[in-house]
């Protein structure tokens, strides 16, 4: 079975539309078809200034809303990164394998810093991107692990019968992920085959959701304003109005257009990705009756999704010791494969262990 590992940031009381279409649906199927670890990365979520209780309720409502959404702790792994000390530690290897230049390249430190402004830039937010290849490498399978014949391939492998590393995320990540196989091939090359290269798993159509206010930015987290967002957990009267009041633009046909059209395009790729519909059939659907009634249908589309998500993650959060017993689970789990992996690394850059 191919592997998989993704991870989201505890950054905001709840996920957003861009992080349920660009990444979440794809970890619910993904559990079934793959070995799947998924982890609420709250390392990377102190980068950015932090408040140690908003942290831990954050983690803890990220968790929930995981498991609100279908993952299933016994199917997938579904585990806190900061409860499995091996990511820190393989990020310290790669760090020192990594280009100072190399790193400065990375277009999501510059966007972050400069809307932070240098004096409140961390180190740790430029060094984010290696955190993240340490998490996906921990998940590696060994090279000659699993390797049987696979006739034609799978998932558009080539037929070599590899192991598959699988990391479904968003097109903003491309970059970060692009760094991972750098970095995967520069310690195989020098401390011998150790690291499975990982493959983007980006769904089509659904890979950039944008802000509802400022259709050329990404709805994120952190960066976007209140009404910019569409929260998974947010009630249903303020859903419907931000949908009702998403920048669009003078005209009043609903089609596909990049450049012109930015908001309704946005609206469409969300429309089409939750309900099934094909972007060209929702054009001929709404041919001529303007946004009013397009943005009403979608919606309601967002609410049949969004709802039952949100009345089974209030209901998980009044359950605080089932949480934490998916949460010892999970870091067990998942430091069973991690602690192997350092071992691994560790061996290999010549480090002595403790005897
Ligand atoms: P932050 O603003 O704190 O960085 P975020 O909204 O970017 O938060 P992350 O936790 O960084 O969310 O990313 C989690 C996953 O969601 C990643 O796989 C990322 O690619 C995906 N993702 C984030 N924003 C979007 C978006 N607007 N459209 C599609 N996918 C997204
Ligand atoms: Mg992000």
């Amino acid at each position: 079975v191919p592997r998989v590992l993704s991870g989201i940031q505890p950054t905001a009381d709840s996920f957003h539309l861009g992080n349920y279409l660009g990444a979440l649906r794809q970890w619910v199927s993904m559990q079934d078809t793959h070995d799947a670890y998924y982890c609420v990365v709250d390392l990377h979520a102190i980068t950015v200034e932090h408040d140690p209780a908003t942290l831990r309720r954050r983690t803890k409502v990220a968790v929930a809303q995981l498991l609100a959404m279908g993952l299933d702790p016994d199917r997938a792994t579904v585990f806190v990164q900061s409860s499995v000390p091996e990511h820190a530690e393989l990020a310290w290897v790669l760090s020192c394998l990594t280009g100072f230049g190399e790193a400065g390249r990375m277009t999501q430190f510059k966007d972050k810093s400069s809307k932070q402004g240098t004096s409140g830039t961390t180190v740790g937010l430029f060094t984010y991107p290696i955190l993240q290849a340490a998490d996906i490498l921990l998940y590696s399978p060994e090279p000659g692990e699993g390797a049987r014949a696979v006739p034609g391939g799978v998932g558009g492998r080539p037929p070599t019968g590899g192991p598959a590393l699988r990391v479904p995320v968003g097109e903003d990540q491309r970059q970060h992920l692009e760094l991972t196989r750098t970095l995967a091939q520069r310690f195989n090359h020098r401390f011998g085959e150790t690291f499975v290269l990982p493959e983007a798993h980006i769904p089509p159509g659904a890979a950039k959701i944008t802000d509802l206010q400022e259709p050329d930015a990404k709805m994120s987290k952190s960066a976007s304003s209140p009404q910019g967002i569409i929260d998974v957990l947010e009630e249903p009267g303020p859903m419907r109005k931000k949908i009702m009041r998403a920048v669009t633009d003078t005209g009043s046909e609903v089609v596909y257009d990049e450049e012109k059209k930015a908001g309704v395009t946005n609206l469409l790729r969300i429309y089409s990705a939750l309900d099934g519909t094909t972007i060209p059939d929702l054009e001929r659907r709404y041919a001529g009756s303007g946004y009013g009634q397009f943005k009403k249908d979608l919606a309601q589309i967002v609410l049949d999704t969004f709802t039952p998500i949100r009345e089974r993650t209030l209901k998980l959060l009044d359950d605080e010791a089932r949480l934490d017993r998916v949460l010892a689970h999970g870091a067990g789990r998942a430091s069973r494969v991690a602690s192997r992996t350092m071992d691994a690394v560790r061996d290999r850059v010549g480090f002595v262990g403790r005897g």
